[in-house]
């Protein structure tokens, strides 16, 4: 089971306050449409969150132009952490709604360095 669940109403969850910086966030990264910012819990260095600035709940309720921009957002991020981090891989993952391991129920794609025998499982949720 995830340690922390955030099930604040839109507008008023932890990423809605990152976006308006209401709480602070490493923010690497942001336009019209997404931010990008350090995932507190790096789960290895350089793991970054992509999130739609308006509050969207999964990959179902963003916009197409939502959508599109949040992985071309990853997409520089992932060029960025090549370059910073020089990964082996990246991977980028997504979690929509409680069963499939979502915890923070406001859009958002982890891209996330990976490096030959880090002993990452793939599995989601993180147990
Ligand atoms: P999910 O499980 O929903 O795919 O991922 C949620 C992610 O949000 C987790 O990896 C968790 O570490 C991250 N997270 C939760 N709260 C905060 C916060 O207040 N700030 C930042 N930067 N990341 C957070």
């Amino acid at each position: 089971m995830p340690m922390f669940v955030d099930t604040s109403p839109p507008g008023h969850c932890i990423f809605c306050k990152i976006v308006a910086g209401e709480i602070p966030a490493a923010k690497v990264y942001e336009d019209d449409l997404t931010i990008a910012f350090m995932d507190i819990g790096q789960v290895n260095p350089g793991h970054v969150l992509v999130a739609s600035k308006r509050h969207a709940v999964t990959v179902l309720d963003l916009t197409a132009e939502e959508a599109a921009a949040v992985m071309q957002t990853a997409q520089r991020i992932a060029h960025a952490a090549q370059q910073a981090f020089a990964p082996d891989g990246i991977t980028l993952f997504q979690a929509n709604g409680a069963a499939g391991g979502q915890t923070v129920f406001h859009f958002h794609m982890h891209v996330l360095p990976r490096h030959e025998g880090d002993g990452m499982a793939l599995s989601w949720p993180r147990k």
